[in-house]
């Protein structure tokens, strides 16, 4: 969806993370060069994909790995399966991993990958080739002291394994810290599945305390019904939020009284959609984000609230489950109205911690126990959103641009003590 109304040319969304540094490094006063380095991606790697398909035909597709910065560390981030994959998405979804690590304090720079493809018409056969091609044709710019892959839209810890198992081959021995958000058994660390949805739960809570809204009762739309979506959900429901709507890619349902989301995980897991819940009205996936409610959860993809719908958001909170999925001009009109706005580099940066965990777990060869990594994950993220909240009470900045100012500040500071290279 292009954010049109105010500029009437459609918005990458490397465009979107760029406007966003620039708003945010304006208030650092850094100079024209630093601000050139520290902004613009450190490398990007295309590959060509050749694979054949179950039914003979060999078919070429293009994968991406992106590295926008190592300066805190090895690059960090998910890989995406998905039709809208291009070069300008990865782009800007390898920045806000910078920013996203640098806010949580964990010492990754950022990166991101993707496979432009559509996998639900793909057979798991497929899957797997596609998979191993791809690990084989970036293999040379992963490692775990290099950049570190995981799980995005569309990719999952039997991905993971794919991937893990194909550099470990190259590589002639067993690799585990490669990716994280593996399965249990090979070097997978207990509480990943669920990390994201926790620290957007958590993230949420801290919200609503802020903003003076009670957490328990509080009334919760979600937009998105994959990882993020149904974690974030399944954990508010389970604190004692009232959770009204939900929608996936088929269509969106609302509930006043609330939805049983251990029913509805259920549902799902039958029928493999939102839609057809009982007892629920069915509403179109506007209709949901314009819902009257306390906190409003975008878990999807990029760009769903932009200039053309922003004014007809009613949610007090909006806890971007997304990457991306607010653009700056709705940015703009949501603060203009009162909207607090927990951005995606804070909100959703719980997957990424517990990624750290598992790396640090695989690396020790000593794993934790779930209560250990979720006590350690919720310290991380509260104290995130209080660095966060701070700086945007001290420079009377949206909670966005706080958080940008906070991670190019910690990018910064590493930048000058390492010194530059040139
Ligand atoms: N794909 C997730 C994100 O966007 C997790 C990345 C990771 O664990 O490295 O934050």
């Amino acid at each position: 969806m292009a954010d049109l109304k105010s500029n009437d040319i459609p918005l990458s969304v490397f465009d979107n993370v760029m406007q966003q540094f620039d708003e945010a490094a304006q208030r650092l006063n850094l100079d024209q060069g630093m601000i050139e380095f520290l902004k613009q991606p450190r490398r990007a790697l295309i590959v060509k994909l050749p694979i054949r398909r179950d039914n003979g035909q060999l078919e070429v597709f293009t994968g991406y790995r992106v590295q926008h910065s190592i300066n805190r560390g090895p690059a960090k981030g998910g890989v995406r399966y998905h039709p809208q994959v291009s070069l300008d998405e990865v782009m800007a979804l390898a920045a806000w991993m910078t920013w996203k690590c640098a806010i949580v304090g964990i010492p990754f720079g950022g990166g991101k990958g993707g496979i432009k493809c559509d996998p639900t018409t793909m057979s798991p056969h497929e899957l797997e080739h596609l998979t191993r091609r791809y690990t084989a044709e970036i293999m040379d710019i992963i490692g775990p002291e290099k950049d570190v892959p995981a799980p995005d839209v569309n990719t999952n810890p039997q991905v993971m394994a794919w991937m893990m198992d194909t550099f470990s081959m190259h590589a002639r021995q067993t690799t585990t810290a490669v990716v994280t958000g593996k399965p249990i058994d090979i070097g997978g660390s207990l509480g990943r599945v669920e990390a994201t949805g926790r620290g957007v739960m958590f993230s949420a809570r801290e919200a609503a305390r802020v903003k003076g809204i009670l957490f328990e009762g509080a009334t919760v739309a979600i937009q998105g019904f994959g990882n993020v979506g149904s974690m974030a959900a399944k954990l508010m429901y389970e604190q004692g939020c009232k959770i009204i709507a939900v929608s996936d890619v088929y269509g969106a349902i609302y509930c006043p009284d609330g939805i049983n989301i251990h029913a509805l995980m259920e549902h799902v897991a039958n029928t493999r959609r939102v839609p057809g819940f009982p007892h629920c009205k069915e509403l179109t996936h506007d209709e949901l984000l314009s819902l009257e409610c306390d906190i409003l959860v975008p878990a999807a993809l990029e760009n769903v609230i932009t200039s053309d719908n922003a004014d007809s958001i009613k949610a007090k909170i909006i806890a971007e489950g997304a990457n991306g999925p607010v653009t700056p001009n709705a940015d703009r009109i949501l603060d203009k109205n009162g909207v607090f706005v927990v951005p995606d580099i804070l909100c959703n940066a719980g997957g990424v911690t517990v990624s750290y965990f598992e790396w640090v777990q695989d690396r020790m060869g000593y794993f934790w126990e779930e209560d250990d990594v979720n006590q350690r994950l919720e310290r991380i993220m509260v104290k995130a959103f209080n660095d966060v909240y701070q700086m945007s009470q001290e420079h009377g900045a949206t909670m966005r641009i706080a958080a940008f100012m906070l991670a190019i500040k910690r990018v910064l500071d590493v930048t000058l003590m390492r010194g530059v290279y040139s």
